[in-house]
């Protein structure tokens, strides 16, 4: 099987399955702002009261961890920080146990993932896909099960038209409007291609090319 990873998506088939993007982070978002808020006003004031006990020269100046508010919500933060992750990388493991007990032989493109999350505008999309995550576990994963993790050159995966073989080079949009295209007929043959579904069938056929 061949697989775009995507930003809609977080893995995109090139047999047509899309693996969803889920935000965790959406459904703890009130919660974890709320005590990421007490957090930071209640380490001041302890900071504020411990500063105080110094100048009094009090004989046991408190220290951070006499304040039990400010100890709770740091704990709170933690624990839905903690529920976001478990739940980020359960999704993670069932998928990538998923691939692995369906196909033999699994092609991705390497990423430049330091290169792409200099892209400001994507790197908050990219981090929360967790996709280098995901092609470690998928690697350690073919290890165990005997099957072959194959990854390619992204280099226009999604421009090349699965049908005819023809790079497009972006239907002449540029890079942001190109971005946007989810569906596109190839100038050359006239197919009708998802845009991802087509990126992940030239990339299933780049990576058996090179067996
Ligand atoms: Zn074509």
């Amino acid at each position: 099987v061949g697989g775009d990873l995507g930003l809609k998506s977080l893995l995109n088939l090139s047999d047509s399955y899309k693996e969803p993007i889920h935000h965790f982070e959406d459904k703890y978002r009130k919660k974890l702002h709320h005590w990421e808020k007490l957090r930071s006003r209640r380490y001041l004031l302890a900071k504020q009261a411990i500063a105080w006990d110094y100048h009094n020269k009090v004989l046991a100046p408190r220290q951070l961890d006499d304040f039990k508010n400010y100890q709770k919500a740091r704990v709170m933060v933690a624990k839905y920080r903690q529920k976001i992750a478990n739940q980020r990388l359960d999704q993670l493991q069932k998928f990538t146990t998923k691939l692995v007990k369906q196909y033999d032989i699994i092609v991705l493109e390497k990423l430049n993932i330091k290169g792409m999350l200099k892209n400001h505008k994507l790197a908050r999309a990219i981090t929360n896909a967790s996709w280098s995550k995901l092609v470690s576990i998928l690697q350690y994963k073919c290890d165990w099960y005997g099957k072959k993790l194959i990854q390619v050159n992204p280099a226009y995966t999604s421009q090349i038209c699965i049908n005819c073989g023809k790079n497009n080079h972006r239907l002449g949009l540029d890079k942001s409007e190109w971005l946007d295209v989810r569906e596109w007929d190839c100038p050359n043959c006239g197919t009708r291609l998802d845009r991802d579904i087509n990126a992940a069938q030239v990339i299933l056929k780049k990576g058996l090319a090179t067996q």
